[in-house]
C-alpha cells in the first residue's frame, strides 16, 4: 500500500473535477484521481450547450434565467442556489472563453446563442436564446479546455484510480474526512491519498437504468461512497427521462434539435406539443415533453411496427443549417438507425439522462451531514451533487453551467479551508475495508455473474421507475432489488488477476448501482405526489402543502422505511426567496 499526502483530493476529472482543479490547484498541492482518463469523462459527450443570460442575440438577464430554473424545477429549486447560479453563469461562460474554448460565433464575433427547453424571455413568455455553444459537441470542447488549463497550472492527475472509499476521522466529537483510498488499475495496488480538503465530482448514476444516455461509467460510485459513509443522499426519487434517445437505444439526440427548429410528430403527423404546452410547445421542459410522447404512444399514436416510439422531424431545415449547427447527432441517425434527417424524421423515445438528486451541499459546495451542519473539508460539485439547482426537473444546458459554477466555488473553498487546517490524523488500517472488500470480490467463486445481475436491475428499474410510476410497479421493483442484492452475495468472479482486473472493479460498480437504485425507489414510494420527473399515477397531482420539501435519505441500521430495514428518511425545506409556488403551465 502507498501513502500520498495532498492539501485538496479531487475525485473525478469530469468538467465539475477540473474546473474545480483549476481553482485548488492554483492554491494548494491538488491531486485529481479520476477512474478513466480525464478527457473521457462523460461531460465530453454533452452536445446542445451551457446557458448564460449573456444577452448577445436578444434581450435577456439572469433574473429570468433564475425564474425559468425555478419553475423549470417544479419549485423544489432552493432560489438561492438558483440565483448564484444564475448570476455567476456569465463569469462561467467568459472565463471559457479566455481560456480558449472556441464557441460558435455571431456574425459581429459574439459568442452566438441558442434556444432551449425551459429557457424563456420575460417569464414564460416565448422561447429565449440562452445557450451558449459550439456546434453539438460544446461538452467535449468544455472538457478539452479545462484539462488544457488544469495541465498549465500543473495540476497533478493519477488517471485510471478507482477512488471505493471516504476515509473518516473523528476531530472534536464528529467525523471529518482525512483522505480516500483508491485502487490503480494498472497495479492492483491499493493507494490512501491522505488530504485536508477532499471534493468529490464523480459525476452520475445513469446505469441503474437499461435505456440511458449515459456511459458505461456512469455508476454514482461517489455518491454510493458518501452514503455508505453515512452521509445522507438528497431528492433521489427526481431522475430525469430525456425526451429525444433514438428510438430502442437510448442513445442522446441533443435537444439542440428541437432548438433550432426540429418538431415532434405523432403517428398521424399531428405536432402533438401544441396540446400539452401550447405557449413553448417543443421546447418545453423535459419532464413534459417526456410525459407528452410516452402519452402518445399510450393512447395508440406511437409510429413503427409496435407504435412505440414519435418522430423527431428535421426535414423542413436546411441541409447546411443542419450540418453547421448539428453534425454529429444527426450522424448518430444515420449510424445507428440507419436514417437520414435531411429527408426522413428520425423515430426518438424517452432515455434516462440526468439524477437531479445527489451528495446535499450549500451554495459554498459544502457537503451537508444532516438539514443544516456542514462536514468540515468535504465538497462536492456536479452531477453527483445536489445543492439544489435543479430541483426536481432539471433544464437542458443548466448542467454544464452547473458544473462550472459550483466545480469553481468547490475547488476555491477546498483550497481556503486546506490553508489553515492542520492535516488530519489517519485511522489505523484505513485501507482495510476496501482491502478486504477486494480481496472477496478477486477470490469470489459463487454461480452468480455479475452482467446478469447488472442486466437485471436495469431491466425492472426501467420497467418500473420510469416516466410514469406508481406504487405497485414501484413495490415490483424494490423487491426484485433485494433479490438481486441476494444474488450479489453470491457472485463470481473469472479474472483473478490483480493488473487491469475490469471484472473485479465492475463488480464494485454493480454494489454502488445497487444501493442507489434501492435509494432512488424507496424514496419515490415515500414522496405521494407529483412533481417534475417524478410523475406518480396514483397521486398525479403537485402537492405543496404535504410535499415541497427534499427528501433527505440515510443509511441507518437502526431504522427502516416503506418496509425497508437500513434506512431513514427525513425532510429538508425548500429556500425560498422570492418565486412562491405556482401552476406550471408553459
Ligand atoms: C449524452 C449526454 C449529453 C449531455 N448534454 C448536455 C448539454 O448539452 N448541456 C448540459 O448542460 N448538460 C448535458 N448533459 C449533462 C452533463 O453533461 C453532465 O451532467 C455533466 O457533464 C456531468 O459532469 P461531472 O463533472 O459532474 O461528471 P462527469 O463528466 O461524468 O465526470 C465524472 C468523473 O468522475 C470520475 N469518477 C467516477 N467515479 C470514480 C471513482 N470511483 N474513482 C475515481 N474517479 C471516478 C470519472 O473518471 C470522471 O472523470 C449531457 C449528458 C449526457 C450523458
Amino acid at each position: 500500500m502507498q501513502v500520498h499526502e495532498y492539501d485538496v483530493v479531487i475525485v473525478g476529472a469530469g468538467g465539475a473535477g477540473m474546473r474545480a482543479a483549476i481553482e485548488s490547484g492554483q492554491r494548494a498541492r491538488t491531486a485529481v484521481l479520476t477512474k478513466i482518463y480525464p478527457t473521457r469523462s462523460h461531460t465530453g459527450a454533452a452536445q446542445g450547450g451551457m446557458c448564460a443570460a449573456l444577452a448577445n442575440v436578444e434581450e435577456d438577464n439572469w433574473e429570468w434565467h433564475t425564474f425559468d430554473t425555478i419553475k423549470g424545477g417544479d419549485y423544489l429549486v432552493d432560489q438561492d442556489a438558483a440565483e448564484v447560479m444564475a448570476k455567476e453563469a456569465i463569469d462561467a461562460v467568459l472565463d471559457l472563453e479566455k481560456m480558449g474554448l472556441p464557441f460558435n460565433r455571431t456574425e459581429e464575433g459574439k459568442i452566438d446563442q441558442r434556444r432551449f427547453g425551459g429557457h424563456t424571455r420575460d417569464h414564460g413568455k416565448a422561447p429565449v436564446r440562452r445557450a451558449c455553444y459550439a456546434a453539438d459537441r460544446t461538452g467535449h470542447m468544455i472538457l478539452q479546455t479545462l484539462y488544457q488549463n488544469c495541465v498549465k497550472h500543473g495540476v497533478e492527475f493519477f488517471n485510471e484510480f478507482y477512488v471505493l472509499d471516504l476515509v473518516m476521522t473523528e476531530v472534536d466529537g464528529k467525523e471529518q474526512p482525512a483522505g480516500v483510498v483508491a485502487y490503480e488499475l494498472a497495479t492492483g495496488e491499493i493507494h490512501v491519498f491522505r488530504s485536508k480538503s477532499v471534493v468529490f465530482a464523480t459525476g452520475g448514476f445513469g446505469k441503474i437504468f437499461k435505456t440511458t444516455s449515459n456511459a458505461h461509467t456512469l455508476t454514482g460510485d461517489g455518491v454510493a461512497v458518501t452514503y455508505r459513509r453515512g452521509l445522507p443522499l438528497e431528492d433521489m426519487e427526481f431522475f430525469q427521462f430525456h425526451p429525444t434517445g433514438l428510438a430502442g437505444l437510448g442513445i442522446l439526440l441533443s435537444e439542440a434539435a428541437r432548438g433550432e427548429g426540429g418538431i415532434l410528430r405523432n403517428a398521424d403527423g399531428e405536432r402533438f406539443m401544441e396540446r400539452y404546452a401550447p405557449t413553448i410547445k417543443d421546447l418545453a421542459p423535459r419532464d413534459i415533453v417526456a410525459r407528452s410522447m410516452a402519452n402518445e404512444v399510450r393512447e395508440g399514436r406511437g409510429c413503427g411496427p409496435n407504435k412505440d416510439y414519435v418522430l423527431l422531424d428535421l426535414t423542413h431545415l436546411e441541409p447546411a443549417h443542419i450540418d453547421a449547427k448539428l453534425p454529429d447527432i444527426t450522424e448518430f441517425a444515420r449510424t445507428y438507425l440507419g436514417v437520414e434527417p435531411y429527408t426522413e424524421p428520425v423515430p426518438v423515445f424517452p432515455t434516462a439522462h440526468y439524477g437531479m438528486g445527489g451528495i446535499p451541499t450549500n451554495i459554498e459546495s459544502e457537503v451537508l451531514r444532516d438539514n443544516t451542519d456542514v462536514v468540515p473539508g468535504l465538497y462536492a460539485a456536479g452531477e453527483c451533487a445536489c445543492v439544489s439547482v435543479h430541483g426536481s426537473n432539471r433544464l437542458g444546458t443548466n448542467s454544464l453551467l452547473d458544473i462550472n459554477v459550483f466545480g469553481k466555488r468547490a475547488g476555491r473553498a477546498a483550497a481556503e479551508y486546506a490553508k489553515t487546517a492542520p492535516m488530519p490524523e489517519l485511522p489505523e488500517n484505513p485501507e482495510a475495508f476496501v482491502a478486504g472488500e477486494i480481496e472477496r470480490l478477486r477470490t469470489s467463486d459463487g454461480p452468480e455473474r455479475v452482467a446478469a445481475i447488472r442486466a437485471d436491475l436495469q431491466e425492472t428499474m426501467d420497467a418500473n421507475v420510469q416516466v410514469f410510476r406508481t406504487d405497485e410497479t414501484m413495490r415490483k421493483a424494490l423487491n426484485d432489488i433485494e433479490a438481486l442484492r441476494e444474488r450479489y452475495k453470491n457472485i463470481g468472479i473469472q479474472d483473478r488477476g490483480r493488473r487491469f482486473n475490469l471484472d473485479l472493479l465492475e463488480a464494485m460498480e454493480l454494489g454502488f448501482l445497487l444501493e442507489i437504485a434501492e435509494v432512488v425507489t424507496v424514496a419515490a414510494i415515500h414522496r405521494k405526489e407529483s412533481r417534475g420527473g417524478h410523475f406518480r399515477e396514483d397521486f398525479p397531482d403537485r402537492d405543496d402543502a404535504n410535499f415541497m420539501q427534499h427528501t433527505m435519505t440515510y443509511r441507518d441500521q437502526s431504522s427502516e422505511t416503506e418496509g425497508i430495514p437500513g434506512m431513514r428518511l427525513e425532510w429538508k425545506p425548500v429556500v425560498v426567496t422570492r418565486y412562491q409556488p405556482m401552476e406550471r403551465k408553459y
